[in-house]
């Protein structure tokens, strides 16, 4: 595997319907307009299933003209990112970590996307200034403990950028932990090349972690698992990020499957997100009681490892909250807490 290899991307919907049929809804997303672009590497196409229009590969990926729905508890920053902004491209929400938008450019454009109010709008890579602005704010804000390097997707920056990227953020802060955000290993895995690992290796003065986001048990292909396998053996820890998508994964047996793999891999399942009220993307969200059952189906089949944590960014930048049924009910008395065990059992455990 090298550098040079050229993965294909698809772009446009005639392209698209070249490769696959397009369906009415499908073709319907054209006289939409302003909306996330289309990216499709030739790598993630051929994971699709082109003899079924509701594959969950392909719903991650070509868009619809449901796309264009917008209701009325949407928004599309619910995040509040932008007012949480201290730079131009830093996201300060928590006060022991942030979040630095490295590019809006990503190899694949998840329709999905939560933060398509920046996601492929065009801005490009941070420049110098931005990265060496950022790099200044931490120096300063000592309390930040680890970056999340997103976007967009970092790795579809050059080598040389991102050398450029972590040696900035190195010089200002030798401590900090970096998260290297990405898509890629399920989009285009052939981008992860032993050259790109290595230029983390030159920076060991802290710890990096690879965050991975894989929805579908398909996605973990050999070429997906054997990418992720680089860093790992590097000694960069993976973890994984889905999203709870109506159609992909909002199934007990696809979910367990899904994390079943991921550990397998050495990835281990970090965060389910219940979906965003992002505009435009309502087709894809599950209802949160739907969401609590699977969790708690989950938690039944999977071991403690496998086990995800289902989450919520709450609304007007709330910040994330763990979903999860409550196992403690009500304390009965005054000495003791009443429990329901994951198998629906009662328990009392003193509170003395
Ligand atoms: C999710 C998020 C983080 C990281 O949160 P963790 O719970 O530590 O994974 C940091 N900054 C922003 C803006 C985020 O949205
Ligand atoms: S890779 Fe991430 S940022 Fe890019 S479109 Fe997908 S979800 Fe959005």
């Amino acid at each position: 595997m090298h550098e040079d290899i050229k993965t294909e991307t698809l772009t446009t919907l005639a392209q698209l319907d070249k490769h696959l049929r397009l369906t009415d809804e499908e073709r319907a997303f054209g006289t939409l307009e302003g909306l996330l672009p289309i990216a499709i590497p030739s790598h993630f196409l051929s994971l699709i299933d082109k003899d079924d229009p509701n594959d969950p590969i392909r719903i991650q990926a070509v868009p619809t003209m449901h796309e264009g729905e917008y209701l009325s508890e949407e928004d599309i920053d619910p995040l509040a990112e932008a007012d949480h902004s201290v730079t131009a491209r830093l996201i300060h929400r928590y006060p022991s970590r942030v979040a630095f938008l490295v590019t809006d450019v990503c190899a694949m454009y998840c329709r999905h996307c939560f933060r398509r109010r920046f996601t492929g709008s065009f801005q490009g890579p941070a420049s110098r200034a931005e990265i060496e602005e950022a790099a200044s704010y931490l120096k300063q804000h000592r309390q930040v403990k680890e970056i999340l390097l997103t976007g967009g997707d970092m790795m579809t920056l050059t080598n040389e950028k991102i050398e450029e990227l972590i040696s900035i953020f190195r010089q200002a802060r030798e401590d900090l932990v970096i998260r290297l955000c990405t898509r890629m290993p399920a989009a285009n895995p052939l981008r992860i090349t032993k050259e790109l690992v290595s230029i983390f290796k030159k920076f060991n003065t802290a710890p990096f972690y690879l965050m991975t986001q894989f929805n579908h048990p398909r996605e973990l292909t050999p070429e997906a698992v054997t990418a992720v396998s680089m860093f790992v053996d590097a000694g960069i820890p993976a973890m994984n990020q889905s999203v709870l998508l109506k159609g992909v994964n909002d199934d007990a047996d696809t979910l367990e499957e899904l994390c079943n793999k991921l550990i397998f891999s050495r990835i281990k399942p970090y965060y389910l997100f219940q979906g965003d009220l992002v505009k435009g993307t309502s087709h894809f969200r599950v209802p949160i009681q739907r969401g609590l059952a699977l969790e708690k189906e989950l938690r039944r089949r999977l071991s403690g490892l496998a086990m995800p944590l289902y989450a919520v960014d709450l609304p007007q930048g709330g910040g994330k909250i763990p979903l999860i049924e409550g196992y403690l009910k009500e304390s009965s008395g005054c000495n003791a807490w009443n429990f329901m065990t994951v198998e629906g059992k009662k328990r009392e455990y003193p509170k003395q």
